[in-house]
């Protein structure tokens, strides 16, 4: 069989690119090593897992370590893979764990199920062994208590209105076989209800692939769920050159309010990102060339 080009593509969500550098750091370490595990001949479903697995691990962006903090000042998190032979596994509102794609990695081989959700999934985690741990960090309680002190305990209705910042992670890669596998994690919206699961963990929303291509989506989730921003995109993978399949979805997700960026890769190996939001930090290498967004 004749070998693919491998290839990987990471963002760190489509809102503002406050701290630059760091944002820059943690997306260059996560696309180098996961494009290593590609060349090394490893499947594109462990390098995305590593990927963001690293950026979970970085506290500036939204997922993992450093998720933003719900309404009760708890991170509750959501995180999913899915591979174009549509294997998925994802998990929502999971409290307590450090690497919450590791845990969604677990659904999908060790269960039948592809959501698992709260507390229960919690509870899967730890029968995997997932070891406890609190992604909580100073910095988001800081911004918690300064919110909690604007707009008192109430739920804020218009939560994506001050919401600028979409700093969900995720990666797309394809290997030397032609697997094209994705994977998001996202510490959701500051101040959401607890209990809210955002489009990260739903599948053909802000997580998808199929024979295609595959999507990760970024932005305001109950947006990008009413639209099936990366099912959408994907499908237009069919006819449309990777460009035009995401350049036509950013137009539709703008006249529909869905404030959004996307990554993905189509079945040829194209690589691509868009975004309808002022900025989106992204870093993908092919053909060992890497390229960074621009700041
Ligand atoms: N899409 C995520 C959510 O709404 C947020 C983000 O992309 O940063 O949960």
């Amino acid at each position: 069989m004749k070998k693919r080009t491998c290839a990987i593509i990471c963002h760190g969500g489509a809102g503002g690119i406050s701290f630059p550098q760091r944002r820059a750091n943690g997306l260059t370490k996560a696309t180098s090593i996961g494009y290593g595990m590609l060349t090394q001949g490893r499947s594109s479903l462990d390098a995305v897992q590593r990927a963001i697995e690293i950026l979970e691990d970085t506290s500036i962006f939204n997922a993992g370590t450093g998720s933003s903090l719900n309404l009760a000042g708890v991170a509750e998190m959501d995180a999913a893979l899915m591979t174009s032979d549509m294997r998925f596994g994802g998990v929502g509102a999971i409290t307590d764990v450090r690497n919450p794609i590791a845990v969604a990695r677990f659904v999908m081989e060790r269960t039948d199920h592809l959501l698992l959700c709260g507390d229960q999934a919690l509870r899967f985690a730890r029968l995997m062994n997932v070891p406890r741990y609190n992604p909580a960090t100073k910095e988001k309680k800081r911004i918690w208590r300064r919110q909690k002190k604007a707009r008192g305990n109430r739920y804020f209705k218009k939560v994506k209105n001050f919401v600028t910042h979409y700093g969900t992670v995720g990666a797309v890669a394809v290997d030397t076989r032609g697997l094209i596998s994705i994977a998001t994690s996202s510490g959701g919206i500051t101040f959401r209800l607890p209990g809210r699961v955002g489009d990260t963990p739903l599948i053909g929303t802000g997580t998808y692939a199929d024979r295609h291509g595959g999507v990760s989506a970024t932005g305001h989730g109950e947006q990008i769920m009413r639209h099936m921003i990366a099912f959408r995109a994907v499908s237009l993978m069919q006819r449309l050159s990777a460009r035009a399949a995401a350049q036509k979805t950013m137009s539709y997700a703008k006249r529909h309010q869905c404030a959004c960026g996307l990554i993905g890769i189509d079945k040829r190996g194209a690589v691509v990102w868009a975004h309808n939001t002022k900025a989106m930090s992204w870093c993908f290498i092919k053909k060992g060339t890497l390229r960074l967004f621009k700041y």
